[in-house]
């Protein structure tokens, strides 16, 4: 054993040393910060970070990446993914077809699209537990794909969101408990907060409220106790795992508030007191209007949702662009995310031109998919930034995002953790 311990150590000293350096040339760097455009400079990266930022084309001993006529991004952050699964008119059915070994194939998948697509970071909000296995093998390197920080199986009460039996027949519905992520009391709150520390999950995700794509008929009530909450934001302080809260209701809304969670999640029917609320909480909104836009167009072709579905759908669609408007005007801290998964993976950047279209500046939509989402990620320091000490997490596009924000939808280089992934 102990040798082996010696051999891994002196490996590690060994790749430090021989750390590759690679020399990007980039024709133009966004400073996200200040919204400037840097041109002629080199990025120079040495094993997995940013080193230096030098003036001028530079070459040296190590690879030279010639990206002299696009723009460098740092790496894009969506906070609201679904790794596991993608929508399809046969996914419910999929609860009964797929074995865990299915979903992790296909979740490897999703991942790679993500990470082709220029999100180098995800939040995972929700799924059955491979997205633990998934976020492990991709930092192992074993298989490709975003850096996943993820909330493992999103908790919910009987019926509510994110009960795993809803809609089942009554034989299959069983009674599952905080282990299943299901509480109906602040003990059970507790337990299944320490129930996905111990699962692996990097974050705790609450359903507040009912939600569209569950088999169930309201999408909007409050689901959770105002004390159920509490102890969940709580217990989760305790094992540095953040909150974040699915939300369409207004009254689920403000309780998640109140009881500190970090995130809501859609917050479709959120009030002006609501937004005031959150600003004064410090609470950031993750909009999510692709999901949105997605479901109220496919809920008009029969049979793509179940029944109970059509309804919601079409009736808190739409709502989410008016609401994001004006949380944006008044000032609500707004984080990037898309729910990608409900909608295909790798058209996550579509969002950007749905947040401008609604009035947000792009520079404001790229800060809040890299410095604003880093920093509700608590990793402000390593990622969201192209400067010296960061991760090398880089993107190339074309044209100034700028001036045309959907150049995002065609990402022509991606670096994760300064490897080439894409180019
Ligand atoms: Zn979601």
């Amino acid at each position: 054993m102990r040798n082996v311990l010696v051999f891994s150590a002196l490996l590690l000293v060994c790749l430090n040393v021989l750390a590759q350096t690679t020399y990007i040339q980039a024709g133009n760097i966004l400073d996200v910060k200040s919204g400037k455009m840097l041109s002629g400079k080199t990025i120079v990266v040495t094993a997995d970070t940013i080193a230096q930022i030098l003036d001028g084309y530079r070459s040296g001993e190590g690879r030279v990446v010639n990206l002299q006529n696009q723009t460098l991004l740092p790496g894009l952050i969506d906070m609201h993914v679904h790794i596991e699964s993608e929508t399809s008119p046969t996914k419910y059915l999929e609860t009964f077809t797929l074995n865990d070994a299915d979903v992790a194939y296909n979740a490897q998948l999703y991942a790679q699209k993500t990470l082709m697509a220029g999100f180098t970071s995800v939040r995972d909000l929700g799924g059955s537990g491979v997205n633990v296995s998934l976020r492990n093998a991709i930092n192992m390197g074993k298989v490709i794909g975003p850096r996943i920080f993820t909330a493992e199986k999103a908790l919910g009460t009987t019926g509510g969101h994110a009960d795993p039996t809803n809609g089942y027949k009554k034989e299959l519905m069983s009674d599952p408990g905080p282990k299943e992520g299901v509480v109906n009391n602040a003990d059970d709150a507790r337990k299944a907060v320490r129930q996905r520390y111990k699962n692996g999950a990097d974050w705790i995700k609450i359903t507040a409220t009912g939600g569209v794509l569950s088999v169930a008929k309201n999408g909007q009530n409050p689901q959770f106790t105002p004390e159920e909450i509490e102890t969940i934001v709580k217990t989760g302080k305790d094992y540095g795992l953040q909150v974040a809260a699915h939300a369409h209701g207004d009254e689920g809304m403000q309780r998640a508030i109140k009881a500190g969670v970090k995130t809501i999640e859609h917050g479709t029917l959120m009030s002006e007191e609501t937004a005031d609320l959150m600003i004064k909480y410090n609470t950031y909104y993750v909009p999510t209007l692709s999901a949105g836009k997605f479901v109220a167009d496919k809920a008009l072709i029969k049979g793509y949702y179940p029944e109970v579905i059509v309804p919601k759908a079409l009736e808190i669609g739409p709502q989410l662009q008016k609401t994001f408007a004006m949380a944006y005007k008044k000032g609500v801290p707004i984080a990037f995310g898309t729910d990608a998964g409900v909608f295909p993976h790798g058209e996550n950047a579509k969002e950007f031109g749905y947040m401008v279209e609604a009035g947000m500046t792009p520079l404001e939509a790229i800060q809040s998919a890299t410095t604003i989402s880093a920093l509700v990620l608590q990793a402000e320091n390593d990622l969201g930034q192209i400067a010296p000490g960061f991760k090398a997490d880089l993107i190339a596009v074309k044209s100034n995002p700028l001036e045309d924000i959907n150049t995002l939808n065609e990402v022509s280089f991606v670096m994760k953790n300064g490897e080439v992934v894409k180019q």
